[in-house]
């Protein structure tokens, strides 16, 4: 599914349209040009059905040089390592949890509490995955003509990272589990807060501020809905909901 001129959703799962594999997150592609990247790999349980899609749209495989993670779980990693041997890419993730996936550490990664809730198929487990680049706050990833600025967004998880790239005019922000776009009860912006180890509100707290003032046009989360226009509206309001003595809703 084409999303803007050189931005495309190649896979999604039961969070978000069934795109692909049912336990995918939101998987975009980003077309520089000369080179492609994906954001985000999916659970890998099935690889096949995004690997489907980039050709649906005329992307030649070996353009996709580059995988870049938001984070370490395993519905956003667990494809890294299928992926990197598929496509030839490298793989990048933040520097806090380059371990997780170079270990696939079922603790770490929080799959040891995900799996009795359903959250992968029974039996799931993660392929550890050779990390080529740990990337942190201030970092930016060229992808053929575009650069991507990396924000560190430490809260829903330690290495939790955010990018933004302006694309046709329009500052697009991949933010992955740390702002959801689910506009219900009167609520747009919501965070996914864990009762599992790595899970930090007071981080998350002072990330949310980072990303206040950044005039997001297009917000892309890794699951359930994304917006095309003031995406900041829907960062504003997570940013307003930290502003309270509540801890902000979350989609968890
Ligand atoms: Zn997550």
């Amino acid at each position: 599914m084409q999303i803007l001129d050189d931005i495309y959703l190649v896979g999604s799962g039961r969070t978000g349209i069934g795109l692909s594999n049912e336990y995918d997150c939101h998987i975009y592609l980003i077309d520089g040009g000369d080179e492609a990247a994906l954001i985000d790999a999916g659970s890998g349980v099935n690889v096949e059905p995004l690997l489907c899609n980039i050709a649906v749209h005329g992307i030649a495989a070996s353009k996709v040089r580059t995988l870049i993670l938001t984070h370490a779980h395993a519905d956003h990693s667990g494809g890294a390592a299928a992926l990197r041997v598929r496509l030839g890419c490298r793989v990048l993730v933040g520097e806090a949890e380059a371990k997780i996936v170079e270990t696939a550490d079922v603790e770490a990664s929080g799959l040891n509490v995900a799996l009795p809730f359903g959250i992968y198929p029974p039996g799931y487990v993660m392929i550890p995955c050779p990390v080529d680049r740990r990337l942190g706050d201030g970092d930016t990833v060229t992808v053929g003509r575009y650069t991507l600025q990396v924000i560190a967004t430490p809260g829903h998880s330690p290495g939790s990272l955010c990018y933004l790239v302006k694309v046709a005019g329009q500052r697009v922000l991949f933010s992955g589990d740390t702002i959801q776009f689910c506009p219900v009860a009167g609520q747009t912006g919501w965070i996914s807060l864990l009762n599992a180890p790595g899970t930090d509100l007071n981080a998350y707290r002072a990330s949310v501020r980072r990303l206040a003032n950044l005039n997001v046009d297009v917000l892309l989360s890794g699951h359930r809905l994304f917006t095309l226009c003031n995406g900041q509206r829907v960062v504003d309001a997570v940013v307003k909901g930290f502003e309270t003595l509540a801890i902000p809703r979350s989609v968890i």
